[in-house]
């Protein structure tokens, strides 16, 4: 593979840099720094995809035909690249990345037609109802209930850790439809209005601190069978095709980059404010450990994207990103917090003239304790070892 950027592509690549360098706003950067949690604020994501949309640079995974772009890999590479770089958010992609396939996919012309445009223009905000309690790694143990009434289904159970649930309008729900074969038969797919009667949320506070999950309880909830993508009963194979965008759709790899970028700066502040800091080195030499691993993260995803971009989906071999990358977040997020030690505990950043700086020092405990989950949505880590094993290895 030639990892050396055309002349085209170079110059392109300074077209993003032109575009962000005038239209990422400050505060932007600024509420990206310091965020601690899985997503930024629901406001700074929806602002950032609004200027995206406007210039038709929001999904560039999408076909042009639903508003996405013409790009080449490298050309998604680069934006992707440049976007990290230059500090912006990651897009929230319940909607944008998880969903919006599988209704390309397996959606009705209608579904299309009435989803699509309002995914992209951030008019609907969606949440994923897959987890129940007591179905989780065993997925297909599901059991809310989605009982045949006429044209309508009515819901009845709850699904729980369900990321910005209390923030979202609508959710995408795995629902039990039939109980008499194998428990992955039973399965379809529903999209729900939040505001649906019946539908009510509990608020979960993580040990971070944070309200990011919530359970959702559906009481007599009735849903019309118009809202159901694809067949009855068929949808588990549609549930598996959106993990694989879940665990490998993006490019972690840029993100992790500009985060091992702060941990140096760390390093470097922290040097610099005590010449004996870290005399034997073990700081310098785990951050060595973590630059390599993401070298081999890197390419690993130039490869998923090469055949994402020929047409085919992420995958199995989106679980090897996913391990990798939550492996080697959790090991920056882990070196940030011991060279910042005691000082890691400042909750309110003294202003030092660098703002950005002095919040994103105030967001590393907080992330770090954010990101522990990082292990287990999506999918555990052990999951996605099994997943490698018998479907990447054939073992
Ligand atoms: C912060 C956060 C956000 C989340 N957001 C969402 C969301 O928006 N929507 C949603 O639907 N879900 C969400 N989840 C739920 C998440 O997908 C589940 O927690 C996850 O699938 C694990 O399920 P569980 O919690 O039931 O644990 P369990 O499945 O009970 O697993 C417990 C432990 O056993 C291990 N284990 C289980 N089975 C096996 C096996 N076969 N082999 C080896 N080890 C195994 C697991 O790795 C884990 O360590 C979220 C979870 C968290 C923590």
């Amino acid at each position: 593979m030639n990892l050396n950027f055309s002349a085209q592509e170079l110059q392109f690549q300074r077209e993003v840099r032109a575009f962000l360098a005038d239209n990422l706003p400050a505060h932007i950067i600024a509420g990206t720094a310091n965020n601690g949690s899985v997503f930024v604020e629901k406001d700074i994501a929806l602002e950032w995809q609004a200027i995206l949309v406007k210039k038709g640079w929001a999904v560039p995974q999408w076909p042009v035909e639903h508003g996405g772009t013409d790009w080449s890999p490298a050309q998604k590479y680069i934006f992707s690249k440049e976007c990290y770089h230059a500090g912006a958010p990651m897009l929230i992609p319940l909607g944008l990345l998880m969903l919006a396939p599988v209704i390309m996919a397996f959606g009705s012309e209608q579904q299309k037609a009435e989803y699509l445009p309002k995914i992209l223009h951030g008019e609907h905000y969606w949440c994923q109802g897959y987890s129940e309690p007591g179905a989780g790694s065993d997925l297909a143990s599901l059991k809310l209930k989605a009982e045949s009434d006429g044209d309508d289904y009515i819901v009845n159970g709850s699904k729980i850790w369900t990321t910005h649930a209390h923030l979202a309008d609508h959710i995408f729900c795995l629902v039990r439809t039939d109980n008499s074969g194998k428990p992955q038969q039973g399965i379809s797919f529903l999209l729900i209005d939040m505001d649906t009667p019946g539908v009510t949320i509990a608020p979960i506070i993580t040990m971070a601190g944070d309200h990011e999950v919530n359970q959702v309880f559906f009481e007599n909830v009735r849903v019309p069978k118009s809202q159901r993508i694809g067949e009855e009963n068929q949808g588990w194979g549609y549930a598996k095709y959106l993990l694989e965008f879940e665990r490998g759709g993006g490019f972690s790899a840029h993100r992790i980059r500009h985060e091992l970028n702060n941990l140096r700066q760390l390093l470097a502040d922290a040097k610099a404010d005590n010449v004996a800091f870290d005399a034997c080195g073990d700081m310098e030499r785990r951050a060595a450990r973590v630059e390599i691993d993401l070298k081999a993260l890197e390419i690993t995803e130039l490869r998923i994207l090469s055949s994402v971009s020929g047409g085919a989906n992420p995958g199995p071999e989106s679980s090897i990103m996913k391990l990798s990358a939550t492996r080697l977040e959790q090991e920056i997020n882990e070196l940030s917090v011991d060279v910042l030690g005691y000082g890691g505990f400042v909750m309110n950043p003294v202003p030092d003239g660098n703002p950005v700086r002095a919040d994103y020092r105030s967001s590393v405990v907080p992330r770090y304790l954010n990101n522990r989950a990082a292990s287990i949505f999506g999918g555990s880590q052990e999951i996605q070892r099994n997943i490698i094993a018998k479907m990447v290895l054939a073992l």
